[in-house]
């Protein structure tokens, strides 16, 4: 039996607008925003805000809008750092690396012959992350 949703994690807090993030993305459905610990220059998490841990328990319907999200920021990502590909990841419960246990995925641009650093290794600079954010928003056109 799966375990049940807890509404304490930390990226319902943040979608609550309990805990700041840089947010790049919102509409009905889904956010994103900056990951605090990048694995890669402009590492984007997009989150869909119906509740569920990952993809093992989330509603099917919360898969379109949530992978239109995907795409936007990915092709945003790679303009916006003027990266070489994308790696999209997501992971579910703890044997696959999750760590927090909302629903979300990875969006890391990539350049060629820079591998990705560790998953949820350092934290990155407010500042650093507040003008990455700035970059992707404006490749967004927001
Ligand atoms: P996962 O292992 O797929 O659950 O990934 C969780 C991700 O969330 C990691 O890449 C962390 O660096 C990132 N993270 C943790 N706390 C925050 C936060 N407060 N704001 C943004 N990203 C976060």
């Amino acid at each position: 039996m799966a375990e049940a949703y807890d509404p304490g994690n930390i990226f319902a807090k943040i979608l609550r607008g309990e805990i700041p993030s840089h947010r790049i993305y919102e509409d009905d459905a889904v956010v994103a925003f900056i990951d605090v610990m990048p694995q890669g220059v402009g590492h984007t998490l997009v989150v869909p805000k119906a509740p569920s841990r990952n993809i093992l328990d989330a509603d099917p319907a919360t898969f379109a809008p949530l992978f239109a999200v995907v795409q936007k920021v990915a092709v945003a990502v790679k303009k916006a750092f003027n990266a070489d590909g994308v790696t999209i990841l997501q992971f579910n419960e703890p044997a696959s690396g999750q760590t927090v246990y909302h629903l979300h995925v990875h969006v890391i641009p990539r350049f060629e012959g820079v591998p990705l650093k560790p998953h949820s290794g350092q934290m990155e600079k407010p500042e650093v992350l507040a003008e990455n954010a700035g970059k992707i928003r404006a490749a967004l056109g927001n």
